[in-house]
């Protein structure tokens, strides 16, 4: 991730931003700032602004990102929409890096699965790296 992202995410989301994030395909920032962006809307304007979830990240060993949520606030406090809201989030993010290339962000991705680590690339990229 380059430098102008990292200052953007620790300065708009320092609840959700971890160091490892800095290794973060540059592709997939826009997905990032998407994900932060609507699990921030679990707050409504009116209420007390507050963290509703944390967030983990993993990258395994051979490739993939994703993302795990957890909630932070009680179940009494979570309205039916608020809940298909997160989960939608969370599939959207983590179903988006499956068909967004890693290097520019483009929609048409697909995993390139050797050499290792997979990557999702698209048609002009895969042949690049
Ligand atoms: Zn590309």
């Amino acid at each position: 991730m380059n430098q102008e992202s990292v200052a953007f995410f620790r300065s708009e989301y320092p609840q959700w931003w971890h160091p490892k994030l800095e290794e973060f395909p540059d592709g997939w920032t826009d997905l990032l700032a998407e994900f932060f962006h609507a699990l921030d809307r679990l707050n409504s304007p009116v209420s007390q602004q507050r963290v509703w979830v944390s967030v983990y990240f993993e990258q395994s060993e051979i490739g993939p990102w994703k993302a795990y949520i957890a909630p932070e606030v009680r179940m009494k406090d979570w309205t039916d929409g608020d809940v298909l809201h997160l989960i939608r989030t969370v599939e959207v993010f983590n179903g988006g890096m499956s068909h967004t290339c890693e290097i520019c962000g483009v929609f048409n991705g697909w995993p390139r699965l050797q050499p290792k680590p997979e990557r999702i690339l698209c048609e002009e990229h895969r042949h690049a790296y």
